[in-house]
């Protein structure tokens, strides 16, 4: 049964692939074919051809002239992941999040810890389902009745996703509309045009403010979205900790991921102190995704001292990390997979 599943999403990532390479400028991807029957590796076997496919490791970084499809939901090549939700706005726009404001951020400490991502939209820009659903609100107060068109969220809406997690409804939010074409009760399937972006509530500028929730529909029962929304063909992701001698959360750490591959960092902050919630097996204090797969390193310094985690990043897969200040080695990599929970926090 197990066998079946995976065998199945790899299928589809095979398909994907597929795409990948067809939509893919004139550079020649490099090929990993290494598998250590780990199921991490970057090798599939393809029972149609009954042979092993390769997957490229390079892959352009998107831009608004081009960005691979999303992989098809849902994506869970492992266990640890669930990338069912597919990316609320259309993909000739900018699907991925503000690189300075990403979730658990502060906005260069200016803003209040951030709840969801913000994908930058001009005002009227098609919102999507993120998933099949029932819309559980649709107006003015999704944060506070009470405060009606004063709300921070402006004009908002919720749905509450058919299927759930580990028992627990899944909802996401999607916020800052200019305009809704649903109504409470409505059914909604994954993709459905559901509302128009814009900038309404205590917004910046125009964008869609999009959010996760587990368990509760309320502010404080948020989530990563970077880690529920279905990578695009070729991207995966790196969630990690960074901790402390204690084990300790450090809070709002300013670090970067750096491509080994290219001349590309990214900038990163761990999540700040509460309000956010933490995924149930990562138990992470930062995620970064969208990365096209291939060779990473994460440098953090730390009281002085630099620590660096050396990873690789595979398609539609998180690759996980914990950075320590002052254990016995500099830094621990470890990447979690259902047979070894040992790094993985009980729940
Ligand atoms: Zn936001």
């Amino acid at each position: 049964m197990y066998k079946r599943f995976i065998t199945t999403l790899l299928g589809a990532l095979i398909i994907g692939t597929g795409l990948t390479l067809a939509l893919m400028p004139s550079s020649t991807p490099a090929e990993i074919a290494v598998d250590d029957g780990s199921g991490i590796g970057g090798a599939l076997f393809d029972e149609k051809s009954d042979a092993w496919q390769t997957i490229p490791t390079y892959t352009p970084v998107p831009t608004l002239d081009w960005a691979p499809p999303p992989m098809a939901i849902p994506v869970s090549i492992r266990p640890e992941d669930h990338y069912w939700l597919t990316r609320p706005i259309p993909s000739d726009q900018v699907t991925w999040p503000h690189p300075y404001y990403r979730y658990g951020n502060t906005y260069f400490g200016q803003m209040r810890v951030h709840s969801g991502v913000d994908l930058k939209a001009k005002t009227g820009t098609p919102v999507s389902s993120a998933g099949d659903g029932e819309v559980v609100f649709a107006g003015w107060g999704l944060y506070d009745e009470a405060r009606g068109k004063n709300d921070p969220y402006g004009l908002a809406i919720a749905i509450k996703h058919d299927f759930g997690y580990r028992g627990r409804d899944v909802y996401t939010v999607y916020a800052h509309l200019s305009e809704s074409y649903v109504e409470v009760g409505d059914r909604v399937s994954q993709k459905e045009l559901i509302a128009l972006s814009g900038n309404t509530g205590n917004s910046s500028g125009p964008h869609l403010h999009f959010e996760v929730r587990v368990g509760r529909n309320d502010f404080y029962s948020s989530r990563n979205p970077e880690l529920w929304m279905a990578p695009l063909t070729g991207y995966g992701s790196i969630a990690g900790r960074v901790i402390d001698e204690q084990g300790n959360y450090l809070t709002d750490v300013k670090f970067s991921i750096n491509s080994k591959d290219r001349d590309q960092d990214w900038l990163m902050w761990t999540y700040s102190k509460n309000v956010v919630n933490r995924d149930n097996l990562y138990q992470e204090n930062f995620i970064l995704s969208d990365l096209p797969a291939g060779a990473y390193e994460v440098e953090v310094r730390l009281r002085g001292q630099t620590y660096t985690a050396d990873l690789d990043v595979y398609p539609g897969q998180t690759t996980f990390t914990i950075i320590q200040q002052g254990g016995p080695r500099a830094v621990t990599t470890a990447e979690p997979r259902s047979n070894n929970r040992s790094v993985l926090a009980n729940n």
